[in-house]
């Protein structure tokens, strides 16, 4: 019917079904007393003094993340790295993840990697019989995963960690469409340099998501050094619009802020129909 809901389909028709193993290893991520940490985006870097530092680019740029520090052996060493190109696979029933997010407050900081919206405590997500806490969500453009080869505008990453410390991350494409309201309240508040400030609104971060939860997930790393492995995720099939400004609002403060695709390896993806 409308352009937008062809748009919608045409991209979720992209998305995998398929046949999966999670496997929830231990994470041996240490930032687990700050949600700045949550994706490795708060390590290292310009915004932080420990960590050497890394960039998308040039000679501290992802193929050399691996050899910058030996805490970063991963990104080079890892077989198990994120992100990943997602391809089509038959499709597989997942439980479906429960959301339990509240509406919070929002600290919003640009840490020199990407803009992160730092979370308040008490909202949770439930999968594999695990509850997982969300940390924070920040953003990356182009998007990180690719579907059938192809990258989104803008990925959402949404980082959870459980109480045992293993991480589950939800990804979702932002795709260029229609206005998105929900993101009003958090685009207000992009800050173009280094620093944070509190967001004076309360955002619900369930009205970021597509209203369809169906996923595909498998076992990776966090996409920042020190790509620390055991990560879960979990990226939505469905994408959800922005609009060419609210796109191009980002784009002036992070572009070319993805770790391009890695090797799949011996893994295998699995995807819900929803
Ligand atoms: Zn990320």
């Amino acid at each position: 019917m409308s352009e937008r809901i062809s748009v919608l389909k045409k991209f979720s028709l992209f998305l995998p079904a398929a046949a999966l193993v999670v496997t929830l290893g231990m994470s041996s991520y240490s930032g687990a007393k700050s949600p700045d940490h949550g994706d490795g985006h708060g390590d290292g870097g310009k915004a932080k003094s420990h960590g050497v530092h890394w960039d998308y680019t040039g000679a501290e740029g992802p193929s050399h993340w691996g050899s910058l520090s030996a805490d970063y052996a991963a990104c080079g060493k890892g077989t198990k790295q994120s992100p990943i190109n997602i391809t089509r696979a038959a499709l597989k029933d997942l439980e479906d993840i429960t959301f339990n997010y509240k509406k919070s407050g929002l600290n919003i900081l640009n840490n020199g990697h990407t803009v992160q919206a730092n979370y308040a405590p008490g909202s949770s997500i439930k999968v594999g019989g695990k509850s997982y806490d969300l940390l924070q969500f920040h953003f990356h453009g182009p998007s990180e995963h690719t579907v059938d080869g192809v990258n989104a505008p803008i990925e959402m990453h949404l980082v959870h960690k459980s109480a045992d410390g293993a991480l589950a991350v939800v990804g979702v494409m932002i795709i260029s469409g229609p206005h998105n309201s929900a993101f009003d309240n958090v685009w207000a508040f992009l800050p173009h340099e280094v620093g944070s400030r509190d967001a004076g609104v309360l955002v619900d971060a369930e009205g970021l998501l597509p209203a369809k939860r169906g996923y595909t997930t498998y076992s990776g790393s966090l996409t920042t050094p020190p790509c620390t492995e055991g990560v879960t995720w979990l990226v939505l099939n469905d994408p959800v619009t922005m609009s060419a400004k609210q796109i191009n609002a980002f784009g002036e403060i992070f572009k070319g802020n993805n770790r391009p695709v890695q090797p799949l390896n011996r893994r295998s993806l699995s995807a819900g129909s929803n």
